[in-house]
């Protein structure tokens, strides 16, 4: 049987019309120009095989110049397969064919592996994060409705002081996207947090700490900040990204909000970044100097905490680099110099809330 194919010398890059004969030690191969006709026999031994594609198959021969076949016709592989079979040189490249494929395979999948991994420990919160930035405000807000009626079902609100404090924000220029609903809750805890939409929450233990009025304009500024500045939406969208992303794969969006609000408790264990707290911390200050405050305010309240037991006070735990903070805020107070007023409303409020 002989077989259509091209031959190459290895000298001169264009194929030489051949025909081709399996033989029993070996391939005979006849070729001719159209001027002059050769032919070459290669042994068994100095036989590669290339390359098999869906059409041709290729063979090389020899060292250099290394001559080579190509073969169009069907039937010429399976030819080569019942001829030789077992012999090396369909046997090696097969072989080695098939380690590469299975290499290959293992790398493909082992990169989607790694991308698949990176997606979910970086990409995943990261995407949470920037979908929660971009929030509407009236979801937030909703959000933050829910959220914090469900928190307060786990303290026990101090009336009086929360309309005291609520008197105190009335005569406080604030500035921001979302109402401001703050609320005094009974307990020793010394802590303050931010609930998305416009929510805070102030324990009784973090007030009695306080001693002027100043300090707790500064607190308030620094947790209507995170509000503002979306840290608690953003931080609880990434520590609760794989459950957003579980309810989004199960194509219920509107579960997202349940999500968040059946992990109310995960508020209280919020970390924000230094640099989320250096912006509450501004927020705070650019507070006190529009109400004309002291602006010493929030830097009494942190020293005072820093020296004392502070590791419940978010102001304090969240990073332990609190004199740093303070050396920032000062310089920001030394370079907006304004001389603080007194102002009575709030001062009246802060008597009714330090009340016995
Ligand atoms: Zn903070």
């Amino acid at each position: 049987m002989e077989y259509e194919g091209k031959y190459y010398n290895g000298r001169v890059s264009k194929g030489i019309p051949a025909f081709i004969v399996l033989e029993e030690n070996g391939i005979s191969i006849n070729y001719s120009t159209g001027e002059e006709n050769g032919h070459v026999f290669w042994e068994l031994e100095g036989i590669q095989q290339s390359e098999f594609n869906d059409a041709t198959t290729l063979l090389r021969y020899g060292k250099y110049p290394q001559q080579s076949i190509a073969v169009f016709e069907q039937g010429f592989r399976e030819a080569l397969q019942q001829k030789y079979k077992g012999s090396a040189f369909l046997k090696s490249n097969y072989t080695s064919f098939l380690n590469t494929g299975l290499l290959g395979l293992a790398v493909v999948g082992l990169s989607l592996f790694a991308l698949t991994m990176a997606f979910f420990i970086w990409g995943v919160p990261f995407l949470a994060d920037r979908a929660a930035a971009h929030f509407p405000r009236d979801f937030e807000r909703e959000l933050g409705t829910n959220l914090h009626e469900k928190m307060l079902m786990a303290y026990d609100v101090d009336s009086a002081r929360t309309v005291a404090l609520n008197k105190y924000l009335d005569n406080l220029q604030v500035t921001s996207d979302f109402p401001i609903d703050a609320v005094v809750v009974k307990g020793d805890e010394v802590s303050a947090y931010a609930v998305p939409g416009g929510f805070v929450v102030l324990h009784d233990g973090l007030l009695q700490k306080m001693e002027r009025h100043e300090e707790l304009a500064g607190l308030l500024g620094h947790e209507i900040g995170h509000v503002q500045l979306r840290h608690s939406t953003r931080a609880m969208a990434r520590s609760l990204s794989y459950y957003m992303l579980l309810s989004l794969l199960f194509g219920d969006v509107t579960g997202i909000a349940g999500v968040i609000i059946d992990n109310a408790s995960t508020l209280h264990n919020l970390e924000y970044s230094r640099e989320a707290e250096q912006e509450a911390d501004k927020a705070g200050l650019v507070l006190l100097q529009q109400n004309k405050l002291d602006p010493k305010g929030m830097v009494w309240l942190m020293e005072r905490l820093d020296s004392g037991e502070p590791e419940y006070m978010e102001f304090i735990s969240t990073h332990p680099r609190t004199q740093n903070r303070i050396e920032e805020l000062n310089r920001q107070i030394k370079e907006a110099k304004y001389k603080p007023a007194s102002n009575p409303a709030l001062e009246a409020a802060w008597e009714e809330l330090k009340k016995k």
